[in-house]
C-alpha cells in the first residue's frame, strides 16, 4: 500500500484518541488511589505505582503533543518535511513513525547531540 497523507492522518488521528483515553485513564486511576493507602507496605506499592503512572502521563503527554504538533502540519501543508533541514522525509520512517519530526540524519545528529528523541 503507498504512503499517502490521508493514511498518515488517520494514523496520527487514531493515535491521538488512544493518547487521549490514556491520560483520561491515568488521572481517573490517579484520583481513585487517593485516600486508600493505610499501610506502610502500600504506601511503598502505592507510591512507585504513582512513579510509574506519572511516567506514562508524562510520555503520552510528550506524545500527544507530537501527534498534535504533526497535525497541524498536514493542514499547514508542512507534513513530511524535516523540522531542521526541510528535507522530505523518508516514507518508510513516517510509515513507521507518522509524527516525526526529523529525517535520519537529523534525527541521528540530535541522538548523537544528546538533544533527546524526536
Ligand atoms: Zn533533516
Amino acid at each position: 500500500m503507498p504512503f499517502s497523507y490521508e493514511k498518515a492522518k488517520q494514523a496520527l488521528l487514531e493515535e491521538q484518541t488512544k493518547l487521549k483515553k490514556q491520560l483520561e485513564h491515568l488521572k481517573t486511576t490517579q484520583h481513585e488511589s487517593i485516600g486508600y493507602s493505610n499501610h506502610m507496605a502500600d504506601d511503598a506499592t502505592e507510591a512507585f505505582d504513582q512513579a510509574v503512572d506519572v511516567t506514562l502521563k508524562r510520555g503520552a503527554e510528550t506524545s500527544l503533543e507530537e501527534v498534535e504538533r504533526a497535525l497541524g502540519k498536514l493542514d499547514d501543508g508542512t507534513y513530511g518535511l524535516c523540522e531542521a533541514c526541510g528535507a522530505r522525509v523518508d516514507r518508510a520512517r513516517l510509515e513507521a513513525l507518522p509524527h516525526a519530526r526529523y529525517c535520519l540524519e537529523c534525527q541521528a545528529r540530535r541522538e548523537h547531540s544528546g538533544k533527546g528523541s524526536l
